[in-house]
């Protein structure tokens, strides 16, 4: 069987990470790079593989099975998806929650004018957390549902910092707060505060001269991104910045607790976790992945918008039917 072309719509973290992943999964072969930059100011990881402008994408629709975007959530994959789902099958990483019943019908309407498969808000969270809140909702309707997400990078609140006047740098991590996690590991459903559940901790490279007091003040009340948590600020230099702070880990869990019997008297604690050394390897892993079901649904016949909950498990995986039943059953 012929691997599966991948091109990749996007070359930032997220779309080095696809790239990577289609090292690691041999029914893939990654075959185009796309950017709205300068395409020869933009090299792949990998030897041989063609960088185009992205506006050149519709004279390599028949090249290409899966177009992987890796375009940010904020601005590019809301005019991005729908547009190269009239192109290509697609995976994306929509990350708005709130918005992704917007960006499902817009993409919906698109890949069905032209018959393509488009799997939108892949990933972690939304992605592999959302089918195992979905598992465990299925399996426990007498519950509660927690996310916890960290210890990791937020680049949202990274940027933010970074906009604070006589910010250089920063790195921001979210932390779950451990005794919220254990009350709800113990199966004792608290009602939790935003502040109850995460504190926030900020590495910050200030200008020289900089007045830190004001700096950490406009951080640590800024609406939205810190007001609502507790917040520590710690001032460091560039170099230490670089040195201790370079990568992009992250993670968190799902936690459904829940009862069954006579007056719920048996209590369950179903909890999936992840701890990832580097955010956008894994969201690329599992954009892969979903790009192998989105070429299996589209050989099905299938058309229009999909999630992760429309995807039959066994499509992500690049092991057969019967070696799975076999093996993981
Ligand atoms: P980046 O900022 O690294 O890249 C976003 C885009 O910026 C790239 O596709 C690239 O497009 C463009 N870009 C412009 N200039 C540069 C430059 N100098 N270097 C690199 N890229 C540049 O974002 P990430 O890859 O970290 O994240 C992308 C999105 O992934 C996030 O917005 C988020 O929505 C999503 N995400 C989703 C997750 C999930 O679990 N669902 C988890 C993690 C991320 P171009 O090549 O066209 O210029």
């Amino acid at each position: 069987m012929s691997a599966i072309r991948i091109g990749i719509l996007g070359y930032g973290n997220l779309g080095r990470g696809v790239e990577l992943a289609c090292r690691d999964n041999a029914d893939t072969e990654l075959v185009a790079v796309f950017t709205r930059r300068d395409p020869s100011t933009v090299t792949p990881l990998t030897d041989g593989v063609a960088v185009y402008p992205a506006d050149d994408l519709a004279a390599h629709q028949g090249g290409i099975d899966v177009l992987v975007l890796g375009g940010g959530s904020a601005t590019d994959l809301p005019e991005q998806t729908p547009a190269c789902a009239r192109l290509f099958n697609v995976v994306d990483s929509f990350d708005t929650h709130a918005n992704i019943p917007a960006h499902f019908a817009a993409v919906d309407a698109a890949a069905r004018e032209t018959g393509h498969v488009a799997v939108i808000s892949a990933g972690w969270d939304p992605g592999m957390f959302s089918v195992a809140r979905l598992y465990a909702n299925a399996v426990l309707p007498n519950g509660a549902d927690y996310t916890f997400w960290g210890r990791g990078v937020s680049q949202g609140h990274s940027d933010a910092i970074r906009r604070v006047p006589g910010v250089v740098d920063a790195r921001q991590y979210t932390v779950p707060v451990p005794a919220a996690m254990e009350a709800v590991r113990a199966g004792e459903n608290p009602q939790l505060t935003t502040r109850q559940k995460h504190t926030r901790e900020c590495f910050v490279v200030a200008e020289e001269g900089a007045d830190l007091a004001a700096i950490e003040k406009a951080i640590v009340e800024m609406p939205n991104y810190f007001a609502d948590y507790d917040t520590t600020v710690t001032f460091i230099s560039q170099a230490e910045l670089d040195r201790d702070h370079a990568g992009i880990p992250h993670g968190g869990s799902v936690i459904r607790t829940g009862s069954t019997g006579a007056e719920g008297r048996n209590t369950h604690v179903i909890e999936y976790s992840l701890k990832l050394d580097s955010n956008p390897e894994f969201t690329g892993s599992v954009l892969v992945a979903c790009a192998r079901a989105a070429w299996r649904m589209a050989g099905e016949g299938m058309v229009g918008a999909k999630t992760v909950f429309d995807i039959p498990p066994a499509y992500l995986s690049a092991t057969d039917d019967a070696e799975l039943r076999a093996t993981m059953l």
